[in-house]
């Protein structure tokens, strides 16, 4: 009970429900409560009035319950709807905070765990959470209700009061041990189930991938598998909670039968009044369910806890570390940078990816970086945009290290395009607008058209309002990276990275690239991760990068004439170009 409170002060610090709303929800539920307790008795004296023929007594009475449940049931319509209106209020808020706790998780440990883990945080825990003030509002209720029953039969007869005592007990334990074992199975259940989401959602990510890969089998093998798994542990689950449930309904069953003959023999000694047995029999319904009800609150709060861990695991930084950033903001950014004797590695116990490397770009400058793959080119840009962070040494933007700098002053400065840019599934004009609130039509369409892009998107049906990628039109390789490209123009960062194109483009697409790109030389700093030297050769410096560190530094012909391992790449690609 202890969590559970720490728990719903933490959700309720998170959510700041209107409490004037959680009020009047509670108040306008009391009157429910009420009703309940009155009904069982009202009911009776309806047999009673009718057994002993006084009609007019009866239509009375009946008047009563009729106007007692109309305004029951026209309260009951209205508490539902605040109920629905303050679970949604709720769950923005939390769903909102969980979502964007997650885009501030640190890259590593981003990869090292499946998309799975965060969408049942983001969904069903989230859910969960939401759903607390309206559980708790509707089970104090419902316990207030048991609670008035329990007395009205305390004070009509202490036997019969002792023996549904009795009978609340015994359903406690079969609950409670129900709970406890259904916990586990739970456990289990949701781990099985996060592994298959997770799995699921790489499944359509990768599907054109795993076409490709022609092995449409084993992916369909795992997910049987883990199809199976879940199933199993779902039924495993549902196997636990019938077994209680068997053994539940059917000591309850004996109960009931134990409490008519209770109630017959104290009629049949005198102890008890017909009307007032009815009114216990009457009642019996909400002896039963309340036993139900605290053990029902007490697996909700148990689920609850389980969610709500999970949920601070995403919102808090231990299990799932948050990037970090400095406080010292940029204003106006020149875009050179370097980086000082840096050493990085991915994972711990592995060797150095970037080996104590130092180098220099000053702004508006063009630097490209050729090396074999996995000599580390990648990473720079990773470490630049503080996606990863450096091991050892300094990174600095305009003379700032980047580890005192605030978020906008280095992501707000520097855009990578990829050679796989992730271009999001809405129009091309939503495309623009996602990283670049304000921006303007005339800025959308002078972008396109210096990333020569603009003739293509007038081909199209819908022009900049074709909605792009799934379920809309497919771009080439190349029409992504121009797109790429020119949402980097509009966002006009004075650092941009380019991941450069693979040899899977064609040259013509690889033309328009380069043109591109020249076009904004000299106005940006420009790095370019060359996999095609031609494309290179204006660069103002290339820099040979072999296992983490800078081997030679030169121009094109420069290079040529001094670095052995630069003429050998010039002259593999001359055979490859024949
Ligand atoms: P390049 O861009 O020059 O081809 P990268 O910078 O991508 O090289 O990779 C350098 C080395 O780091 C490679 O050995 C690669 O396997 C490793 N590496 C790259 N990304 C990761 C990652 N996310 N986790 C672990 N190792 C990585």
């Amino acid at each position: 009970m202890k969590i559970f409170f720490k728990n719903l002060a933490y959700v309720y610090k998170m959510s700041k429900p209107p409490v004037s709303k959680m009020v009047l929800y509670v108040f306008l539920n009391i009157f429910r409560i009420a009703a309940s307790i009155v009904f069982p008795i009202l009911e009776a004296r309806q047999i009673v009035a009718l057994t002993n023929n006084k009609l007019h007594q009866l239509i009375l009475i009946s008047l009563v319950i009729l106007l007692v449940n109309t305004l029951a049931k026209l309260i009951h319509y209205f508490t539902d709807k605040m109920g629905d209106l303050l679970y949604i209020e709720i769950i923005e808020k939390i769903k909102i905070k969980v979502a964007s706790s997650v885009l501030r998780v640190e890259t590593n440990t981003l990869n090292s765990n499946s998309t799975g883990v965060f969408l049942q945080r983001i969904g069903d825990d989230c859910d969960r959470l939401g759903d607390v003030f309206g559980t708790i509002i509707e089970k104090i209720k419902d316990i207030f209700q048991g609670l008035g029953v329990f007395i009205a039969v305390f004070i009509i007869n202490r036997t019969v009061f002792m023996y549904s005592l009795l009978g609340l007990i015994i359903n406690y334990l079969i609950n409670n041990k129900r709970n406890k074992v259904w916990k586990e199975y739970n456990k289990a259940y949701k781990a099985d189930a996060e592994k298959m989401s997770g799995f699921a959602s790489e499944l359509v990510r990768g599907a054109k991938d795993i076409k490709m890969l022609n092995s449409e089998d084993s992916f369909s093998n795992r997910i049987v598998t883990l199809t199976r798994k879940v199933n199993d542990s779902f039924y495993a689950r549902t196997v636990v909670s019938r077994r209680y449930f068997f053994a539940r309904s059917a000591v309850r069953d004996f109960l009931d039968f134990g409490l008519v003959v209770l109630l017959v023999l104290l009629i049949e000694h005198d102890i008890l009044a017909a009307t007032y047995a009815l009114i216990i029999y009457n009642y019996m319904y909400q002896i039963k369910s309340f036993g139900g009800t605290l053990t029902d609150f007490m697996s909700f709060a148990a689920n609850f806890d389980a969610s709500c861990e999970r949920v601070k695991e995403v919102l808090e930084g231990e299990t799932f570390p948050k990037e970090s950033f400095g406080n010292v903001h940029l204003k106006n950014v020149n875009g050179d940078f370097e980086f000082k004797k840096v050493s990085f590695r991915y994972e711990e116990d592995e060797k150095y990816v970037l080996d104590n490397i130092s180098f220099k770009v000053n702004a508006n400058e063009t630097v490209a970086f050729v090396g074999r793959s996995g000599a580390g080119k990648s990473t720079i840009f990773n470490l630049l945009c503080k996606l990863y962070k450096a091991n050892k040494g300094e990174i600095t933007i305009d003379g700032v290290n980047i580890n005192d700098l605030d978020k906008d002053s280095i992501r707000g400065n520097i855009t990578i395009i990829s050679q796989n840019p992730y271009i999001f599934n809405v129009s091309i004009k939503d495309n623009f607008k996602l990283v670049k609130k304000n921006v303007t039509m005339s800025e959308i369409q002078e972008a396109c058209k210096a990333a020569r892009l603009d003739k293509f998107i007038d081909s199209l049906p819908n022009k900049y309002d074709t909605i792009i990628g799934e379920g809309g039109v497919n771009l080439s390789g190349g029409e992504r990276q121009r797109l790429a490209i020119a949402r980097a123009l509009v966002q006009k960062t004075e650092i941009i990275l380019f991941d450069e194109a693979t040899s899977a483009l064609d040259n013509k697409t690889q033309e328009g690239i380069q043109k591109a790109i020249e076009g904004m030389k000299r106005e940006y700093t420009i790095l370019i991760i060359a996999h095609r030297l031609s494309t290179i050769v204006n660069a103002d410096r290339i820099l040979f990068i072999d296992k983490g560190k800078v081997v030679a530094e030169g121009t094109h012909k420069e290079l040529l004439k001094n670095c052995k391992q630069y003429q050998e790449l010039y002259k593999t690609e001359l055979i490859n170009n024949k």
